[in-house]
């Protein structure tokens, strides 16, 4: 029989009530023998996460101050959930057993894993499933990535026709302790258990039902993705558009097992399908996958007559960036002028100092500074085989009456990149979605 590997989110075990909903999900589909699990996320949103308290716990532990209440708060959130759930996990002996090394003084990475590992003992004994420690099984580089090595080791742990539990987040790094990977890594976790497994799908169980076209805040119940390939979703989550884990494909990715998003609280919508290659049916209809953008870069530019016949210029100009320490996100240039686009964030507390080197390292003519930009991804694998999007997107902006600073579009031609005034951000992304996506029928115009 093929396997599934069922990855939920901090949502979906904040609560007994939402483990409830987690069994029957996993109980419905007999193939979905390999879960795992974050830590207990917010039940409301002014709630802290478990993972955060764990984090602020050692924290207090580190400055020599009492860690007592968060540690109670902590404790008190399983063992509800225990209780609730009516399973014996041995929680208030593992309870006590942290409190004692917390004192003596464990890593970081080994308080923060901790919501994962308790959590999935308490739902390793609701589901019935053998819990697997990931820090037997999940060996991580000193890099923070997956070692390869893992997968077939994993995979001979995980025999077919039983059900086994997981907790995400953490492994096993060089030293041979507990090392996590970043915040939200559960979703690598999940993805490593699918590949080891060989699945037939690595379904991502979430808080919604899947990625949406723009972002709702913007965008009045923007349409939902069906599906969208893995190169769609990076230049998407890299604007902001993020449900899942930037590394999280990786592992599922190099082998072609398809993601599959999906709402714990809505199990019967479809989600969202990340796949290698679209649908033919996808193909046909979808031009575009999705709309993203942010408001958060500033840009450089510099102009000097004949720049072109200058040997080395640009390179001497991004080294001035690189020496600083600074990340450089886009370069649009043209015959006389080099633009350099980065982080505000970064850039601004260091840009006249920037600005300065430029000025006596290259004698450009002008070299000025846009402090605040946005960018927009117009994003889709379809662009390349269809004529007049990029007409389409000019087009839309300049009846919205919108001014556009800088294009941008790779020879991938899976996106158009627009940088446009802050002011302009908005209305910008609403004249683009309703190009594309009919305002009425919610569904794409081809
Ligand atoms: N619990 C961890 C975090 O909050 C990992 C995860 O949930 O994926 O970052």
């Amino acid at each position: 029989m093929s396997r599934i590997a069922a990855k939920f989110g901090g949502t979906s075990c904040a609560s007994a009530a939402q483990i409830r909903k987690v069994k029957s999900i996993v109980d419905e589909d007999p193939r979905r023998q390999v879960v795992v699990v974050s830590a207990p996320g917010k039940r409301v949103k002014t709630e802290a996460k478990v993972t955060d308290l764990l984090y602020l716990c050692a924290e207090t532990v580190q400055i020599g101050a009492d860690a007592r209440g968060t540690f109670d708060v902590i404790a008190e959130r399983f063992l509800e959930i225990e209780r609730e759930l009516g399973v014996d996990a041995g929680i208030a002996s593992e309870m006590e057993l942290f409190w004692e090394q917390l004192k003596a003084g464990v890593t970081l990475d080994f308080v923060a894993s901790r919501g994962e590992y308790w959590n999935a003992k308490i739902v390793a004994r609701f589901l019935d499933a053998i819990f697997i420690d990931p820090l037997k099984s999940i060996s991580i580089l000193s890099n923070g990535l997956v070692d390869p090595a893992t997968y077939e080791a994993l995979g001979a742990e995980l025999q077919p026709g039983r059900r086994y539990l997981i907790p995400g987040f953490y492994g096993r790094g060089p030293d041979g302790q507990v090392k996590t990977f970043s915040r939200g890594g559960s979703d690598i976790s999940g993805a490593i258990a699918a590949r080891a497994i060989g699945a037939v799908v690595y379904e991502n169980w979430t808080d919604v039902s899947g990625f949406l076209m723009a972002d709702p805040r913007i965008i009045d119940s923007p349409r939902p993705m069906v599906e969208v390939t893995y190169r769609e979703l990076r230049e998407l989550s890299y604007m902001g558009a993020s449900v899942l884990h930037d590394e999280a494909t990786l592992p599922v990715r190099e082998v072609g097992i398809p993601i599959q998003i999906k709402n714990t609280n809505e199990p019967s919508h479809p989600g969202t399908r990340i796949v290698s290659r679209l649908s033919d049916q996808e193909e046909k209809t979808t031009a575009i996958a999705g709309i993203a953008g942010k408001e958060t870069f500033s840009m450089i530019c510099i102009e000097k007559s004949l720049m072109n016949k200058e040997v080395g210029f640009t390179y001497r100009a991004l080294g001035i960036l690189q020496q600083r320490g600074l990340s450089i996100e886009h370069v649009p240039s043209s015959i006389d002028g080099l633009n350099i686009i980065c982080d505000s964030e970064k850039l601004l507390p260091q840009a006249d100092q920037v600005l300065k080197e430029i000025q006596t390292q290259l004698s450009p003519d002008k070299v000025t500074l846009v402090r605040e930009l946005a960018l927009i991804a117009i994003v889709g694998e379809g662009m390349s085989r269809t004529i007049g999007i990029s007409a389409r997107v000019f087009g839309a902006l300049a009846r919205a009456n919108v001014n556009v600073q800088v294009i941008n579009q790779g020879a991938s031609e899976v996106n158009i990149i627009v940088g446009v005034a802050p002011a302009d951000f908005k209305t910008a992304i609403a004249a683009l979605y309703h190009e594309f996506v009919d305002s009425k029928s919610g569904q794409p115009r081809v």
